[in-house]
């Protein structure tokens, strides 16, 4: 007995000890951490007093230098390396070589694209379809006074079958088995084993997904190897189980957590819920989700789910991401930039940590480059259980694809049998259409057809919505899923047998020499075609309907997507890496390098926003800047507001700019009053930065009620995300040191920190009443929703300039043209 109670003592000493170390070693981290920030004020308080030059002290002149040596130092580079830019500059066909827009040749494209579909050789229309779709959204927007609100010839849809569209069946794609018997094996031992033990309906299913079968593998491969490349179909279960199993062997032990990121904010959130429902626990406690501007984690987290963006930034606040264990780089196929950047700083890292795992997974077979990449790392295949699937092509090209959509989902509906349908669209606004006249069509055939549950997927789904989705179809009815390319491997819908498949794709690209985003519609690539009627296959025979031509397939589509770094602007990564001390960032090991001119302007634009200074190091602004997970420009913004004392004007600004171009909201059957709501915010012409202000202030003294949301016809769900993205950014702003400040009766002030951020971004009214960049001499237009659209301003900065139809400017300031010179002489003279 005695023994017994000495045991028993021993065992509670223990205990005890253990929560202390584990309550010393937190005490400690937070003690090394208040530290860490008291320097970093200091630091930040001492620059502060002795430079009050927010752009770094960077004369004219020598900027001018600065340009010269970056465009030498480019041409060298690019020389020494001729192939490898050559994609970039095909990439928007709107351009000419030397990045000028070429209008030219765009008509002539146009031209090209409007001919009459021949048997084969007819062009995929998205140049058309974005036209269509750009004017349709402008006739929306624009801000109209007293307009009668005029008929659309497209409110009169036909029932379906009066433009049925012709299919030809043109391949199969074979179903893809269980390698071999030893497979089948293991699969009739896991079924009796499971008749032997109660099992809850998830753990079921986990039981039944394709990676259970190689669990054992896969862990000794884990064990076994550094870095693991893991390849599978999209549903066999890589995302929900492979944390999930690494959590059972124990790597979530001392404390150690495990990331999984994922390209997209949906997916994490998603998923995240998913694998808390199969471990039984709550959301945010064991597993979470932390995505920009929402961390849903608490110090019980082991797994979390995260955007690949939120663990660059991570990088930041800890490089050795001591707190992981193992991190596993998930849709690496996606190639995302954050993804990108973060092979680079994980192969790094997995040098100096050995005890760091790193799985890369990735959907499609494509896995050698992520192998050769990560120094010939071993891949791992999950056999798929893929069933075969008949691809269907239209005979013609479709000149609507939405329209071609919708009435396929019809035909579809109408003769095939149970099963429900995938259908991929470009973006929001394109399901949101689709939504919309699918509804319309199918009003009047209630009591003939079978019922269809319409189902929306986009990146910024509300979350109850993102619940629908996943729901079981009742008996008798179909579902239809309107998706973006999210569905296409972040996310499995089960059950889907039918998957439509336009073609499209919205693709962002930058040009450097311009500055100008574009976001067109796109042909996707045939590997995108590819994982998109594999999602018909999942749990029978599929049948993908694709409404392109299989000459269009053959001839006007790449092979694979150009990944991103290569198409976009860099200046947030830059800063990013300049911020985790990585000097040379034309020398960073990337996958794939992107144009080095991209590069260059990205360095451009931070020495002018003086975040570097002349040697391209990074300045105290630079570092303030960082702190913020918004766009170099916007932070600038916000480090501005300091000096002119309207950091709380600049925050709200920010917030709303952040959230898009989804504040207002114009009903079908009441743009008038919608419109002349959104003028009250416009009063004095102020401008879109200041009508925005307006709306969030109106809405605060209102106290942020939904019914005033409803009243103004704004969209109350943005201006909750605006609210939250406001908080953090304030508690942002106490971090660099800044105090929350209010010049609310000087709206100059305001206009003089946004001058700071963007001022790159102005333009000038010719003589001819058009708007030109005051640096490319480019010719731009006002976009149609903005305040300032019917009013000539002598000089304007706006928040972005994106090329769809038009070079379009939206969220426009007038601005005196004097206070650019004022604001930044080492950049605008007065020549300017
Ligand atoms: P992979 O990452 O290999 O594509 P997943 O782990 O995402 O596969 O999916 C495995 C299974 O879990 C699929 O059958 C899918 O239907 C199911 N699943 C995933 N996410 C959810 C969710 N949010 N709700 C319901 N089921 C889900
Ligand atoms: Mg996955």
């Amino acid at each position: 007995k005695e023994e017994e109670m000495k045991d028993k003592m021993v065992r509670r000493f223990k205990d005890t000890m253990k929560s202390e170390i584990v309550a010393l070693r937190e005490a400690s981290r937070a003690r090394y951490l208040k530290d860490r920030v008291k320097k970093k004020l200091e630091e930040i308080r001492d620059e502060i007093e002795d430079d009050d030059n927010m752009f770094g002290g960077i004369k004219l002149s020598e900027f001018e230098t600065l340009r010269q040596n970056y465009k030498r130092r480019s041409v060298e580079v690019i020389k020494s390396r001729p192939e490898a830019d050559k994609d970039y500059y095909e990439m928007p066909e709107a351009y000419d070589r030397d990045g000028v827009i070429n209008q030219d040749k765009r008509f002539a494209a146009a031209v090209q694209r409007y001919k009459e579909p021949g048997e084969t050789g007819g062009k995929m229309n998205s140049f058309r379809d974005q036209e269509v779709w750009e004017e349709n959204q402008i006739g929306k927007a624009t801000v109209k006074f007293g307009s009668k609100d005029k008929k659309t010839k497209s409110d009169d849809y036909q029932y379906v079958f009066d433009n049925q569209i012709v299919f030809t069946k043109t391949s199969v794609m074979d179903g893809e088995k269980y390698e071999n018997d030893l497979c089948s094996d293991r699969q009739q031992e896991s079924q009796s084993r499971d008749k032997l033990t109660l099992f809850t309906k998830h753990q079921d299913q986990r039981r039944n997904l394709p990676i259970y079968h190689y669990r054992e593998e896969l862990l000794k491969a884990i064990k076994d190897h550094q870095i693991l490349v893991v390849v599978g179909e999209t549903g066999s279960g890589k995302t929900t189980q492979l944390p999930q199993y690494l959590h059972e062997a124990g790597y979530t032990e001392h404390g150690k957590k495990i990331a999984c990121t994922q390209p997209r904010r949906v997916a994490a959130m998603s998923v995240a819920a998913r694998v808390s429902k199969e471990m039984g626990v709550k959301l945010g406690h064991e597993v979470g989700y932390s995505i920009r501007f929402e961390d849903c984690t608490s110090n019980k987290t082991v797994l979390e789910y995260m955007t690949d963006g939120m663990l660059l930034r991570e990088f930041l606040v800890d490089p050795q991401l001591s707190s992981y264990s193992v991190v596993m780089v998930d849709e690496a196929h996606e190639r995302t930039i954050s993804t990108d950047i973060l092979f680079g700083l994980l192969k790094d890292l997995s040098r100096s940590r050995s005890d760091l795992k790193l799985l890369i997974s990735s959907a499609t077979l494509d896995a050698e480059k992520f192998s050769d990449y990560f120094d010939r790392a071993p891949i791992f295949k999950i056999p798929g259980r893929r069933f075969p699937i008949d691809v269907l092509n239209t005979k013609a090209p479709e000149p609507d694809y939405l329209d071609a959509a919708v009435s396929t989902v019809l035909q579809i509906h109408v003769t095939q049998q149970q099963g429900d349908i995938l259908v991929f669209l470009p973006g929001q606004e394109e399901i949101e259409s689709a939504e919309e006249i699918l509804k319309h069509r199918i009003r009047g055939l209630r009591s003939k057809i079978a019922e269809l549950i319409i189902c929306p997927v986009y990146g910024n789904l509300p979350t109850d919505l993102q619940v629908k989705i996943f729901e079981p179809t009742p008996e008798g009815a179909r579902k239809v899923v309107l998706a973006t390319n999210i569905a296409e491997t972040s996310l499995t819908i089960d059950g889907i047998k039918y998957v439509v498949d336009p073609g499209f794709c919205k693709l962002k690209s930058y040009n450097p020499r311009t500055g100008m985003d574009s976001l067109l519609v796109h042909p996707i690539s045939k590997a995108s075609a590819m994982q998109r009627a594999g999602r018909s296959g999942r749990t029978g025979p599929g049948l993908c309907y694709r409404l392109y031509t299989s000459y269009n397939y053959q001839n006007d589509m790449e092979e694979n997507t150009v990944p991103e770094i290569q198409r976009t602007n860099l200046a947030n990564v830059i800063l990013t890496l300049k911020n985790l001390g990585i000097h040379d960032v034309v020398h960073f090991d990337y996958m794939d390098p992107p144009p080095v001119e991209v590069i260059v302007q990205a360095l451009e634009l931070l020495t002018v926003l003086g975040a570097l200074d002349i040697k391209g190091e990074l300045t105290l602004v630079g570092r303030r800047m960082a702190e913020f997970p918004v766009d170099p420009m916007l932070s600038k913004m916000i480090i501005a507001s300091e000096k002119y004392r309207c950091s709380e004007e600049v925050i709200t600004i920010a917030a709303m700019l952040d959230v898009g171009n989804s504040i207002f909201y114009r009903p079908k059957n009441k743009q008038v009053l919608a419109d002349n709501a959104k003028m009250n915010f416009y009063t004095e012409n102020c401008g879109d930065h200041i009508a925005l202000l307006k709306v969030y202030n109106s809405w605060k003294e209102a106290a942020f009620s939904t019914q005033w949301c409803f009243e103004n016809f704004i969209q109350v769900r943005s201006m909750k995300r605006a609210r939250d993205i406001r908080d953090q950014l304030e508690g942002l702003l106490e971090r660099v040191g800044i105090m929350v400040t209010s010049s609310a009766d000087d709206l100059d002030a305001v206009k003089k920190a946004i001058i700071s951020g963007f001022l790159p971004h102005s333009a000038k009214l010719d003589k001819f009443g058009l708007y030109q960049t005051f640096k490319n001499r480019q010719t731009v237009h006002i976009h149609p929703s903005s305040g300032l659209a019917q009013s000539l301003s002598r000089c304007i900065i706006y928040h972005e300039l994106v090329l769809t139809t038009k070079e379009y400017t939206r969220q426009v300031t007038e601005v005196n043209p004097q206070w650019l010179v004022e604001i930044a002489p080492h950049y605008y003279s007065q020549k300017d």
